[in-house]
């Protein structure tokens, strides 16, 4: 299995999980772009955003409430914090299994660099 996503949700290579549920997880970025930096990556390899179909519609929604979540367990949901994904080479995609980033804990620029 050469996905290192897939790897980690395999339980092969390490990772501080935060949450996870039947249909993703939720782990600490190992290079932390804020105080709390959190990927939620679906248990299914979808390479990216691109790969999207209607099927998937209820897991990303399913992701999108649990990275709000995950921000209140922290105390963010009031001062803020920010959800991204990226798509390929002009966002900077590094790893092609789509996840969820969620930043919060600091004053996030805009727009994004
Ligand atoms: P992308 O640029 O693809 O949107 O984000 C990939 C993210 O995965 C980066 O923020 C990077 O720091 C994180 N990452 C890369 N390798 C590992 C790893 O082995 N463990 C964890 N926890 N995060 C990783
Ligand atoms: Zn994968």
């Amino acid at each position: 299995m050469s996905c290192l996503f897939c790897r980690i949700i395999a339980g092969e290579i390490p990772a501080t999980k935060v949450a996870e549920t039947e249909q993703f997880i939720a782990f600490r970025d190992i290079t932390p772009q804020a105080p709390l930096h959190v990927l939620i990556v679906p248990r299914k390899h979808i390479s990216t955003l691109n790969d999207l179909t209607p099927s998937d519609d209820a897991l990303v929604g399913a992701m999108t409430r649990e990275a709000a979540a995950i921000a209140k367990a922290h105390g963010y949901d009031t001062s803020g914090y920010r959800t991204v994904f990226n798509c390929n080479q002009d966002a900077g995609q590094a790893v092609f299994h789509i996840h969820l980033h969620l930043l919060a804990g600091r004053s996030l620029a805009w727009p994004p660099g």
